[in-house]
């Protein structure tokens, strides 16, 4: 009886707390406040401190003058408190202006024109959107479309796909890309990186001459290479929503499909072309394609082509690109007047961008070699999931009972499809797969061993909703975006926190939030003080207890070996 009568004090006062912290009640407790008791005019008033009147609705001069006339109140009709109650009540007073006036300051940019931000008003920006850049000459990033000096069709088009504000690397990156500048990004899986580089280049692209029967063996204007056969796909239907639209063709080149297929595909010429380094080498190697008006060169997920073992094939293609208008490594190269001029009708200098999640000395290496005085723009804690993703963490042991643990979790955990479910060995996946089937769920499986046709069918289906789980490997873990997945399931643990990472980031995208469950087992020894670590960073995560005090997750597995 006692414990219960406690807690629903507890929860009772927690209650008036949060609602309290709303509403426009001068700092004080309701039990504090008794002025209702003593004057029966304030009574009827009371509606209007504690009904949903916000702070913000009274100006400052207002505000002061409803405390100081309470003050008096409390002094004229509390003889004992009433001097020492105004005293704090006037206190409270001068508390709560400073706040009001640091917030009203902290949001100064959404209310400025333009010319009248302050180094001060950016800085704070920034920070509000997690944005930090790196770099001479780095522009202002955008506050809204409006600002980002894209043209007014291209922003047409971006309304109608819907992208009602930018997303922080778009409001970093895309001002500098218009400058021509060289630029490295480093931002979290979903943050909307495939627009931030493809909106500058087709603003480059739409200045120049449409591609003619004599110029369209010349090659594309531009470039965009990414790890797998998938992310191109992606990047391209991405390209095609707004390419489409301004009458630019864009074409993707994959391995998979035959090279005659592809030099079909070509025959009338693209503006943009997207394709896996392999791939897309064979294609030069064989002639189907030259790149002499090629000026604009992307590279994404640049620590996974390095990764995949595609350092040689992409250092091969970056050479076989044109050299006569490769950026000077002089100041110049940070001069948007300078870097946008035209060097012919059809051409300027080289523009080489590059977005990353992490960076490895051999992405560093490939930066330094083909990037002239490029700007870095970071977004965000890199290789922290995102804070959209609630992460949960249970023991569960064995194929069977993590089977059935998952047929609850989909049963009765109440997500809605699209639902990923990630397993480590290609095995796994279809009998896992089967066994999603058994529980009434339409299911694709999708790994490295499927034929092209089968894995682009796999997602297809769970991107159209014709299929509601899709089960996987690794394969699906990087920069694949299926809209609205509610929930990942680890069915076994990422091998490094990384890989983790990333299988959590299909979730919790575009803003939206979404929930990442991980069985573990003593098999994932090596990564447990890395998600524990990963856990406790997470606002909206909660280490379990198992983890917190499991031996592995004590210290950093190298540091246990050396002991
Ligand atoms: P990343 O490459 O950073 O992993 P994507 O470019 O694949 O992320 O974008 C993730 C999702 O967010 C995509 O579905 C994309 O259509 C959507 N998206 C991108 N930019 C915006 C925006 N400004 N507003 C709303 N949705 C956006
Ligand atoms: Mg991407």
């Amino acid at each position: 009886m006692g414990p219960e009568l406690n807690q629903s004090t507890f929860s009772a006062q927690k209650k008036r707390k949060r609602t309290g912290g709303q509403k426009f009640n001068f700092g004080w407790n309701d039990e504090e406040d008794t002025s209702q008791d003593w004057n029966p005019v304030y009574s009827k008033r009371v509606d209007r401190y504690t009904g949903p009147m916000v702070f913000d609705g009274l100006n400052d001069a207002e505000v002061e003058k409803e405390y100081r006339r309470r003050a008096r109140m409390l002094e004229e009709r509390d003889p004992e408190h009433g001097k020492e109650r105004a005293r704090q009540m006037l206190e409270q007073m001068e508390r709560q202006k400073e706040k009001s006036k640091s917030k009203r300051t902290r949001n100064d940019w959404k209310f400025k024109e333009l010319a009248d931000m302050r180094e001060r008003d950016w800085r704070i920006f920034k920070e509000e959107f997690g944005i930090a850049s790196k770099g001479g000459h780095i522009p202002d990033p955008m506050r809204h479309w409006g600002e980002s000096g894209l043209p007014s069709h291209l922003l047409q088009i971006i309304d109608q796909v819907g992208y009602t504000e930018p997303t922080p690397i778009q409001r970093a990156a895309i001002p500098i890309a218009l400058q021509a500048r060289d630029l490295i990004g480093v931002a979290a899986t979903g943050s909307g990186k495939t627009a931030a580089f493809l909106l500058p280049m087709l603003e480059y692209i739409s200045q120049l001459p449409a591609l003619t029967e004599y110029t369209k063996d010349d090659g594309p204007y531009a470039l965009i290479m990414a790890p797998t056969r998938e992310l191109v796909q992606q990047i391209e239907s991405e390209a095609r929503k707004f390419a489409t639209p301004l009458g630019l063709t864009v074409v993707s080149l994959v391995g998979g499909h035959a090279l005659e297929e592809q030099a079909f595909a070509l025959r009338n010429g693209a503006e943009i072309i997207v394709a896996t380094p392999g791939r897309l080498l064979d294609c030069i190697e064989r002639r189907l394609l030259v790149f002499s008006q090629c000026c604009y060169v992307v590279m994404d997920e640049a620590d996974r082509m390095i990764d995949m073992g595609f350092e040689e094939p992409v250092n091969k293609i970056l050479s076989a690109l044109p050299v006569t208008n490769e950026k000077p490594d002089t100041e110049d190269a940070e001069d948007a007047s300078v870097m946008r001029r035209l060097l012919s009708a059809k051409d300027r200098y080289r523009q080489t961008m590059m977005y990353t999640a992490t960076m490895p000395p051999a992405v560093e290496k490939i930066a330094k070699q083909y990037l002239r005085r490029p700007a870095t723009v970071t977004i965000g804690n890199i290789g922290e999931a995102v804070e959209t993703v609630e992460q949960r963490v249970e023991f569960v042991s064995g194929e069977d009972r993590r089977k059935q643990r998952l047929r609850e979790i989909l049963l009765n955990g109440g997500f809605a499809p699209p639902i990923i479910v990630f397993v480590n060995v290609k095995r796994n996946c279809d009998s896992v797969a089967r066994e999603v089937q058994n529980m009434g769920f339409s299911a694709a499986s999708l790994h490295g061993s499927k034929t092209q046709q089968q894995r682009e069918e796999a997602l297809a289906s769970i991107r159209s909703g014709a299929k509601q789980v899709l089960v996987a490997t690794d394969l699906a873990g990087r920069g694949l975006d299926v809209p609205d997945v509610s929930l990942v399931v680890n069915f076994n643990m990422a091998s490094s926190i990384e890989a983790y990472t990333h299988r959590i980031g299909r979730t919790g995208r575009a803003g939206k939030s979404g929930v990442a469950i991980t069985f573990l087992a003593n098999e994932d020894n090596d990564v447990m003080y890395d998600l524990k670590q990963m856990l406790s960073k997470s606002s909206i995560s909660r280490v379990p207890e198992e983890l917190r005090r499991h031996e592995a997750a004590q210290q950093k597995p190298a540091a246990r070996g050396s002991r």
